[in-house]
C-alpha cells in the first residue's frame, strides 16, 4: 500500500509517499512559501533531490498539484499514476475531545475538525486547507486525519483538568490536551518491541525533546499524563517557549512594561526557553559550543532544560507507580548525548544506570542503559510519518 502523508502548515506543506508495510519511503519533500513565491523540494528514493524556486503556488491546491505531478513524473516519478496512491494521511494538530483516534475523513469529520479551530487557530485551519486541496485533486482516494492530541485522550480527569473554575472546562473546553501524540505513540510501540514485552505490561516515560518538547507518561500503552497543556506552551522549557511558569509573572511584566497580552505571549512563545535564558540560541548544538567555551548562561540553559526533564521523569514515575523504561526521541533526544546524560544523572535510585559508551550514539534505536539497569533507557528515533501511514492504511483498508 502506498500512503501519501501530508503535513500542511499555513504557508508550507511537508509530504512523504511511503509504504507502511515495508517502511519504504518512495519520495518526500516540502512546498514552502505557498502564497508568496513558491519553493518546491522533491526527493525521490535513491535519486538526487529536485529543488525549484518561483513555482506558481498561490494556494495549497497548486502545491498539492506540484507534489502529485512530481510523483508521477516520467523522469523522477516513483509511481505510474495517481491510482497507485491508496490513501492520504493528514496530520491534524487539534482534535479536541472529539477525536481519541485517527479517523476516515467524511463531511461530518471535517465539520468536527473545524469546530476544533478555536483551540488551535494557527494550525487547524491550515490542516483543513491541506485536506481540501487533496480532496479537490484526488476524488475517491480515502483520506484519514491523524491528530496530535488523540493519543492523550486516555488521560484521567485528574491529569487533564486545571484547578480553574469548572465552568471554563464545561463551557470553554479549557483543559490539558497535550501534543506530539503521534510521536509518543510511535516510540512507545517501538519501545515495547525493543524490550520484547507486550506494551500492556509496560510503564514508559517518553521524552520527545526537539525544538518543541514534551514528555508523556504511558501506562499499558495509554497516555496517562503529558507535559504540554491546553497549548504547546506548557511543560518543559523549549527552544524558544518558556514552558511552565508562574501565571502571576504575566501581570507583573505586562504592567511594568505596558505590554498587551499578544506582546507578552510573543515573548513567552518566541523569545523565551533556552534561547531566552542563554542569550545564545534555541539550538542545542549552539548551546553546547558556547558552554564549552565557558559561556555560563548557555551552560545554565542546558542545565535548566535537563533539570526540568528529570523532574518530569520523576513525577511520571510517581504518577504511574514505577517506570520500566525512559525513552529519548526527537532532535535533542536523538542527538544530544550530554543532555541525555544530565537527565539520567542522579536517577540511580529509580534503577536508571546509563551506559556511557552505549550513550555515545546518534539517531539509532539503541538501549543506552547498562544490561543490569532495572529501568531501561532507550534512544528511539521518532517517525511520525510512518505512524500516520500505519493508521491511515489500517483505516483505508
Ligand atoms: P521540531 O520537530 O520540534 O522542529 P526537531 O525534533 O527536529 O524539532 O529538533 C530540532 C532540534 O534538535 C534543534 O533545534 C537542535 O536543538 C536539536 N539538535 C539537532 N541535532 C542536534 C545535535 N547533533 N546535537 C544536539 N542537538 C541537536
Amino acid at each position: 500500500m502506498n500512503i501519501l502523508v501530508i503535513n500542511a502548515g499555513s504557508s508550507s506543506l511537508k509530504y512523504q509517499l511511503l509504504n507502511p508495510e515495508t517502511q519504504q519511503v518512495l519520495a518526500k519533500g516540502l512546498c514552502e512559501r505557498i502564497g508568496i513565491d513558491g519553493k518546491f523540494t522533491y526527493k525521490p528514493e535513491g535519486k538526487q533531490a529536485v529543488k525549484e524556486a518561483d513555482v506558481a503556488m498561490p494556494t495549497h491546491n497548486e502545491a498539492i498539484k506540484a507534489v502529485l505531478d512530481a510523483l508521477v513524473d516520467s523522469v523522477n516519478g516513483v509511481i505510474g499514476s495517481m491510482k497507485e496512491i491508496d490513501a492520504v494521511g493528514h496530520r491534524v494538530v487539534h482534535g479536541g475531545e472529539k477525536f481519541a483516534k485517527s479517523v476516515l475523513i467524511t463531511d461530518e469529520v471535517m465539520a468536527a475538525i473545524e469546530e476544533c479551530n478555536p483551540l488551535a487557530p494557527l494550525h487547524n485551519p491550515a490542516n483543513i486547507i491541506g485536506i481540501k486541496a487533496c480532496q479537490a485533486l484526488m476524488h475517491g482516494t480515502p483520506m484519514v486525519a491523524v491528530f496530535d492530541t488523540a493519543f492523550h485522550q486516555t488521560m484521567p480527569a485528574a491529569a487533564y483538568m486545571y484547578a480553574l473554575p469548572y465552568e471554563y472546562y464545561e463551557k470553554d473546553k479549557v483543559r490539558r490536551y497535550g501534543f506530539h501524540g503521534t510521536s509518543h505513540k510511535y516510540v512507545t510501540q517501538r519501545a515495547a518491541a525493543m524490550l520484547g514485552r507486550p506494551i500492556e505490561e509496560l510503564k514508559l516515560v517518553s521524552c520527545h525533546l526537539g525544538n518543541g518538547s514534551s514528555i508523556a507518561a504511558v501506562d499499558g500503552g495509554k497516555s496517562v499524563d503529558t507535559s504540554m497543556g491546553f497549548t504547546p506552551l506548557a511543560g518543559l522549557p523549549m527552544g524558544t517557549r518558556c514552558g511552565d511558569i508562574d501565571a502571576g509573572i504575566l501581570q507583573y511584566l505586562m504592567n511594568k512594561y505596558g505590554m498587551d497580552i499578544d506582546k507578552m505571549l510573543n515573548v513567552l512563545n518566541k523569545k523565551s526557553g533556552v534561547e531566552g535564558l542563554s542569550c545564545v540560541s534555541s539550538d542545542f548544538r549552539d548551546l553546547e559550543t558556547a558552554a564549552d567555551k565557558g559561556d555560563s548562561k548557555a551552560a545554565l540553559a542546558q542545565k535548566k532544560f535537563a533539570y526540568e526533564v528529570k523532574k518530569y521523569v520523576g513525577a511520571y514515575a510517581a504518577a504511574m507507580g514505577g517506570v520500566d523504561a525512559v525513552i529519548f526521541t526527537a532532535g535533542v533526544g536523538e542527538n544530544d548525548k550530554a543532555i541525555r546524560a544530565m537527565v539520567c544523572e542522579g536517577l540511580e535510585y529509580m534503577g536508571v544506570q546509563l551506559d556511557n559508551a552505549a550513550n555515545d550514539v546518534r539517531g539509532k534505536e539503541t538501549v543506552i542503559s547498562t544490561p543490569d539497569s532495572k529501568t531501561k533507557v532507550l534512544l528511539i528515533p521518532t517517525n511520525e510519518e510512518l505512524m500516520i501511514a500505519i493508521d491511515t492504511a489500517e483505516l483505508a483498508k
